[in-house]
């Protein structure tokens, strides 16, 4: 008999959940509030990130978290509000910092990041919107001359871990980017590195694809989720949704619909923003650029030149923080010839459990509940693998990546 599966949420991870299950023959139900890929997934920076392996809680955090705590540093905005109604995520996160953890982290993220690039232009050729992909790599920029040895020691790092990169001087990064204004003495290109021109375009693609292949998308506020028979049941303002299994795929959301089912999977948010700029007329960009002393990502876009910001740890729902963008919109003008914002300051959410690895695999105790969320920085880049993941398991293929870094039960018991 043929199987049923609802996919709830419609970003790039639920959509690429959607397309995977659907290539098994599954019987996929997509629903989300909105059209689909307008959330995080809408706003990132589009870079396919195969050399995002070190996660954001690593080892020289502990250097560095002091000189982030007074909120004047653009990397990070905390809010100490947030981080005392919920010390032990916090405490959690920064414990899972610890040098014993980094090796397993980095295998984790490595084997979930490697394919990134082949996986998108396999799925951006077959919805059509190869014409947005770069395969150019990505700049890490430093602005003071102990950038160099910052470059040569993230050059040799990734070398151990099988990643091509080229360390740059001034010279090298004006050959490449011309219109870089000259401030940055050291630089690192990684050319394995992808980015793409309109990540909401991308996965609102993925999504027409798979309703082309006959899928069904259903736009509707999901308000819980139950057990129905053998199955699941998703009951939205529209009406209720039934199928053999269900994947939570909500991304910051995902904890909401868990938790009246008893399942608290430790999921909080690390926020961003984002600002689109003109170039200045004559000037351009061939591939994002990340200012590291600037801590700010700027992605050339459809819109324009898309600065993204570092993260703030306010409440999900809290009112925008804009200190951050702001620090950067100005520090990129050093950087880059821009000229007037284009259309509104925007806030997502990136998904994130304390230990940075995404949650992918069966719900303890709930057979045919599926997650898949907590992709933090690079869910736009890890969608696909999460996704081919994710319908393996409920096949009982082999998945692609070992899932044992991602299962479940290690936060939800
Ligand atoms: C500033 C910034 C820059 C980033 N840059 C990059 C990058 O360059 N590369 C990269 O790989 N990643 C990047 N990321 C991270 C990436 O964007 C996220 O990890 C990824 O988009 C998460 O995808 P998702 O599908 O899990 O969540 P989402 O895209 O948020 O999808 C979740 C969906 O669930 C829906 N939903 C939620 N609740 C309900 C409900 N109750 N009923 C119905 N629908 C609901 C939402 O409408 C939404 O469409 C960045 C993030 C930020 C914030």
């Amino acid at each position: 008999m043929t199987r049923t599966a609802l996919v709830l949420g419609a970003g790039m991870v639920g959509v690429s959940c959607a397309l995977a299950l659907q290539k098994r023959g599954i019987i996929v139900t997509l629903i989300d509030r909105k059209v689909p890929g307008r959330e995080t997934s809408y706003g990132n920076a589009g870079v396919l990130a195969t050399s995002s392996i070190l996660p954001l809680n690593n080892p020289a955090l502990y250097a560095k978290i002091t000189g982030y705590l007074g909120n004047r540093h653009p990397a990070l905005n905390l809010s100490w509000r947030r981080a005392l109604s919920r010390p032990g995520w916090l405490l959690r996160f920064l414990w899972e910092a610890r040098p014993s953890r980094a090796a397993a982290h980095i295998a984790a993220l490595q084997a979930l990041t490697a394919s990134t690039v082949a996986r998108h232009r396999a799925l951006m050729t077959e919805a059509g919107v190869a014409h947005r992909l770069r395969e150019n790599g990505t700049l890490k920029l430093w602005r003071t001359e102990a950038g160099h040895a910052a470059a040569q020691g993230e050059h040799d790092f990734l070398r151990r871990h099988g990643i091509d990169s080229q360390v740059l001087d001034r010279q090298g990064i004006s050959a490449l980017e011309p219109s870089l204004n000259p401030i940055f003495p050291a630089g690192l290109l990684i050319p394995s590195v992808g980015s793409v021109d309109s990540p909401g375009a991308v996965t609102a693609a993925y999504a027409a694809l798979f309703a082309e292949r006959g899928g069904r998308i259903e736009q509707a506020e999901i308000a819980g989720l139950a057990r129905q028979g053998a199955g699941w049941r998703a009951n939205t303002t529209k009406s209720a949704f039934e199928a053999d299994i269900a994947v939570v795929a909500l991304g910051p959301w995902s904890g909401d619909l868990l938790k009246p089912l008893g399942l608290d999977p430790w999921l909080d948010v690390e926020r961003g923003y984002h600002r689109h700029l003109k170039p200045q007329p004559g000037s351009s960009l061939s591939r994002p650029v990340y200012d590291a002393d600037g801590a700010y990502y700027m992605a050339p876009m459809e819109q324009g030149y898309r600065i993204t910001s570092g993260v703030d740890l306010s409440f999900r729902d809290a009112p925008d923080a804009h200190r951050q963008i702001d620090s950067v919109t100005a520090a990129a003008r050093e950087a880059f010839p821009l000229g007037g914002v284009v259309g509104d300051t925007w806030r997502g959410a990136r998904p994130t459990l304390p230990d940075s690895l995404p949650m992918i695999g069966e719900a303890p105790r709930n057979s045919g509940l599926w997650l898949a969320f907590g992709n933090q920085h690079i869910g736009f880049s890890t969608g696909p693998i999460t996704g081919e993941m994710i319908a393996a398991m409920v096949c009982g293929e082999t998945p692609p990546v070992d899932p044992t870094p991602f299962r479940p039960g290690r936060y939800i018991s």
